[in-house]
């Protein structure tokens, strides 16, 4: 039997390797996974492994709350450690997060294949730290799963066509946990009824380049406060950005409510009017469930979605997201093209790991 080490370490990875862990028991592949630590509030972390069944890491490494070297490099050694003694057949990383470098980088120095799943994706801003973490895995890797054509391209425009690394487009795997969790969340979430939801917008702010830049952080806060007058804003707040907030003295006029889980935000998501967001991750979930998206960014990594109308790009302009609120409000879409797989794509990687 394969073994398999998995890393994850923040919330969307949490999301990510739910997927792959149900597989991975289907097709006889063992998986022990690591948690870093880089997300630990229960409601950043517990939550999601109760919810979605993820099986209980059999190491966590608690570091968080360091600069992004120092993570890094605790990381690295944490990880490296674990491999020595575990002596897996692959190691998995998702995304783009400090975790995922550490592990892709304590893996290939020790020549264990490192399989990276959503690959291949750029947003061609070497100010972002994902884009350098994307940037380094995807190039120490070597299994890529994309889940896109955009990324299969992106990864030729490098040259990686002629690396001796296996480029597989399986589609994205959010798109699968969003209609495998779609059914149980409508069960069990109260969050519509306990936040007194009917019309409402739901916005997310957690980038780096947004919290970390006063004028833009403002400049949004302001976007949005203006939004609420027309339609109520719901903010399930990011604890960094809910601290540099409160650091800048800043009270916003919409409602900022603790971090929810995944299948609180599925309700969410699928209930609101409209989603404004710097996430990557919940520029797509808007798209699964049928509703337009304002990304509080310059470029994202999601470029088809922006190609196809449901997504505009509007970076912080407080100007720029009441215009495309008003545009996006009274504009119908046909969300039915597939652009991001059947959600069948955590089956069809398992299937080819256990190959491998
Ligand atoms: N998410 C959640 N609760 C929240 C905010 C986000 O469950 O309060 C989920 C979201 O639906 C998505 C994932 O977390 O599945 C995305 O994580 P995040 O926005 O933190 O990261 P990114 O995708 O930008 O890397």
């Amino acid at each position: 039997m394969k073994k398999i080490i998995t890393v994850v370490g923040a919330r969307p990875q949490f999301v990510k390797a739910a997927t792959l862990s149900r597989e991975f028991q289907k097709v006889g592949v063992e998986e022990r996974i690591i948690h870093t630590g880089q997300h630990f509030d229960a409601n950043m972390s517990d939550v999601f492994f109760t919810e979605m069944d993820i099986p209980k890491p059999a190491y966590q490494l608690d570091i968080n709350g360091l600069t992004h070297g120092a993570m890094t490099g605790r990381m690295l050694e944490g990880i490296e450690e674990i491999l020595l003694k575990e002596k897996p057949d692959g190691l998995m990383v998702y995304g783009d997060t400090n975790s995922t470098l550490a592990g892709a980088l304590a893996a290939s120095k020790l020549h264990i294949p490192v399989i990276h799943v959503e690959a291949g994706l750029r947003s061609f801003n070497m100010a972002m730290p994902e884009e350098i973490n994307r940037i380094l895995t995807d190039r120490i890797s070597n299994y890529l799963f994309c889940p896109t054509d955009t990324a299969v391209k992106n990864l030729h425009a490098e040259g990686y066509a002629s690396m001796p690394i296996r480029i597989i487009k399986n589609g994205d795997v959010m798109q699968d946990a969003a209609l495998y969790y779609a059914a149980k969340a409508s069960q069990v979430s109260d969050v519509l009824t306990k936040h007194q939801l009917s019309s409402f917008v739901l916005a997310t702010i957690h980038r780096q380049e947004n919290t970390d830049n006063p004028d833009y952080l403002r400049s949004i806060i302001s976007g949005l406060n203006s939004i609420h007058a027309i339609t109520p804003v719901v903010v399930p707040i990011h604890p960094r950005t809910r601290g540099i907030l409160a650091k800048m003295d800043i009270t916003p006029k919409f409602n900022m409510i603790d971090p929810v889980g995944y299948f609180d935000m599925i309700m969410l998501l699928q209930n609101c009017d409209i989603v404004i967001t710097d996430s990557g991750g919940v520029q797509k979930e808007a798209f699964f469930f049928g509703k337009h998206c304002i990304t509080l960014r310059e470029q994202t990594e999601w470029v088809e979605l922006v190609e196809n109308g449901f997504n505009t790009l509007v970076g912080s302009d407080s100007q720029q997201l009441l215009t495309a609120f008003d545009f996006l409000s009274s504009k119908a879409s046909d969300f039915s093209i597939d652009l991001y797989g059947n959600g069948k794509a955590a089956e069809s990687a398992a299937k080819m790991i256990a190959e491998f």
